[in-house]
């Protein structure tokens, strides 16, 4: 089956959006990336059909940018304070560009006992099919402000496979600021890109992989340990660079850009 065909039987697909690619160099909450990145989810939503849940991060750099803090700072209650802060910005953000393009956005805050216990799995996934069938857009993050360890997903990668497997989604795609998976860390060394991963098992003899980022808390570490699970569900994972032009977009109408997980 080629690229598109396959793009278009795929109805349901999470988006999760990091850190790297929601804010600029200067930790700054980039808002032309989100508009774009908001255009091209709309359009799937409203010309292509699907549904489309987002999961995003970048909660904790809004909230330093509005405190005016330069480093993340380590403390779990400084951590949960930026959180709270930046949390009800970046919703306002990704409203007031909905509703721009005639959608309506619901914000849910996860945390790992949420999906671990059966009854309130139960209620969290009804909440989501609800907003799917009224044709509003969902906003997941974990809810950092309350989370602490035992309660933690780990980061938004392994959060938003969840959620795959929650509602039962079709295909995740991981928006980040590299291109897919390289052999080596991409921004140090020259590594290869791998494009398409078919049995996930002989991927990690082939890379090295490079540590969380500064700003956010995931590295291709934990997007791998996300598309583990994605396709061991039977679903699709796509790494991809939110950062580029139309990649959504682009991705969805066949072209071959990022790293392809098929389900194993
Ligand atoms: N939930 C965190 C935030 O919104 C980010 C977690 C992550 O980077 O994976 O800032």
């Amino acid at each position: 089956m080629n690229r598109k065909t396959l793009f278009s039987k795929l109805k349901r697909i999470v988006v999760k959006i990091g850190t790297n690619v929601l804010t600029t160099s200067n930790n700054r909450l980039d808002t032309s990336i989100i508009e774009h990145i908001v255009e091209q989810i709309s359009y799937l939503v409203k010309k292509k059909g699907k549904e489309v849940v987002i999961v995003t991060s970048g909660a904790i750099a809004a909230g330093m940018q509005i405190l005016g803090w330069e480093r993340r700072p380590k403390k779990l209650n400084m951590l949960q304070a930026a959180a709270s802060v930046g949390q009800s910005r970046l919703m306002r953000v990704y409203e007031r560009i909905f509703r721009e393009e005639g959608l309506n956005v619901g914000q849910i805050l996860l945390t790992r006992d949420v999906l671990t216990t059966p009854e309130r799995r139960l209620y969290a996934k009804n909440t989501l099919f609800t907003l799917l069938k009224y044709r509003v857009v969902p906003i997941i993050n974990e809810n950092d402000s309350v989370a602490v360890e035992e309660i933690k997903f780990g980061d938004n990668d392994i959060l938003s496979s969840f959620v795959v497997d929650l509602i039962d989604a079709d295909l995740l795609i991981i928006l980040s600021d590299v291109d897919g998976v390289f052999t080596d860390d991409p921004k140090k060394n020259k590594g290869k890109m791998i494009k398409e991963v078919k049995e996930i098992s002989k991927l990690e003899e082939l890379i090295k992989v490079g540590a969380p980022s500064a700003k956010g808390i995931g590295g291709i570490k934990s997007k791998i340990e996300a598309a583990k699970f994605v396709t061991s569900k039977k679903k699709y994972c796509v790494i991809l660079n939110g950062k580029r032009n139309y990649c959504i977009k682009k991705l969805i109408e066949g072209e071959k850009i990022g790293t392809i997980f098929y389900p194993q």
